[in-house]
């Protein structure tokens, strides 16, 4: 089959490579229909490179079920599904305490196995999940970003009512707002540098639009009141992960989902917030909980398959999954003119 391999930075390959078999009695292959390009892979494309030189990389996806391991019974030949990429032992004390995304032996497809920029890809029956009717392939393969952000507010106290904060309003801070939203949020203030992406804030649901290029977001909020209940970071930025320190009420949440890949230099002012305003501080790490995958994932394909939650507004780009590494190429070029970026093995639907 064809697949888009990853051998060093900015060095990303559409090459023939062996078409998965099954080996094991619960194993199922899923033939890939749209697969989206995360963040984090073009993170991994400037600047880190893979985990496996060479391996088949991508996480996000949706397709059908060509064959099923002779356990198999939650899905079969023909089911629509969309697959959670997280790998974990079922078996640690994380797992069985009902903690998954703890396990001691996370793994994420595209990381050390075979992932879904491919025609194909073998993935353990259990973590997959059927479409609804009404969803499209496109709604499927953004399953996956979603549940990153209900993961994380799954972590908080969020309830109706609650003044939330998202800082960074990239996939998935935008995803964040919606969910927000849908979770109960009475007002989402949007942050962000960068006016264009401020306006898909808002038609993601944010009710408040703030420009921190020139001015500080500490002050800002607070001509809205004492501070959010809620500071979700999603930039994944050292100077935003600082400064978002400042932005709950006391007694509020911090929830980073970004990931900083460089140190984050904390100024005093802003350390001090954790302890005189009695924040909690919360980490969030992929997609999962339990029973495995989890409530994100039934919770989110049920309300984005029932139309519920859209969040098809995030798509700017479609291409061949053949065009993958010319794509790349173009994003981290521009990386203001792309929004989430779909990739189609087959035609382009
Ligand atoms: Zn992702
Ligand atoms: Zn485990």
């Amino acid at each position: 089959m064809k697949a888009l391999t990853f051998y060093d930075i900015q060095d990303l390959r559409y090459e023939e490579v062996p078409n998965p078999i099954i080996e094991k009695a619960d194993e199922v292959i899923v033939k890939i229909k749209v697969v989206g390009i995360c963040g984090s892979d073009i993170a991994r494309y400037r600047n880190l490179g893979p985990y496996v030189k060479g391996n088949v990389w991508g996480h996000e996806f949706s397709g059908e079920v060509v064959e099923v391991g002779s356990d198999v019974t939650n899905v079969k030949q023909g089911d629509r599904v969309v697959g959670c990429p997280n790998l974990v032992c079922h078996e640690c004390d994380y797992c069985k305490s009902g903690h998954p995304s703890r396990c001691e032996s996370l793994n994420t497809i595209g990381a050390l196995v075979p992932g879904a920029y491919a025609e194909y890809i073998k993935l353990p029956a259990v973590n997959l999940v059927k479409m609804t009717e009404s969803m499209s392939f496109e709604e499927g393969t953004l399953v996956e970003p979603a549940t990153v952000a209900i993961h994380g507010l799954y972590q908080t106290k969020i309830k109706m009512g609650h003044e939330v904060a998202v800082v960074g309003c990239g996939n998935i801070g935008l995803m964040a707002i919606k969910w927000a939203k849908a979770f109960g949020a009475k007002k989402v203030f949007a942050i962000d540098i960068d006016d264009k992406q401020l306006q898909v804030a808002k038609k993601f649901g944010a009710d408040v639009l703030i420009n921190s290029k020139d001015i500080d977001f500490y002050d800002e909020i607070r001509k809205y009141g004492n501070g959010v209940d809620i500071a979700i970071e999603s930039a994944g930025n050292p100077f935003t992960a600082a400064r978002i320190l400042g932005l709950p009420r006391k007694g509020g949440e911090v929830v980073y989902m970004g990931i900083p890949y460089a140190d984050v230099p904390i100024p005093r002012f802003y350390f001090e917030k954790i302890m005189r305003n009695e924040l909690n501080i919360i980490g969030s790490w992929c997609t999962i909980s339990a029973p495995y995958p989890g409530k994100e994932w039934v919770n989110a394909v049920e309300y984005i398959g029932n139309k519920r939650v859209d969040v098809l507004g995030m798509v700017t780009h479609k291409a061949n999954l053949s065009e993958g590494p010319e794509m790349f190429q173009k994003i981290i070029a521009n990386p203001k003119d792309f929004g989430k970026v779909l990739l189609y093995p087959e035609e382009i639907i």
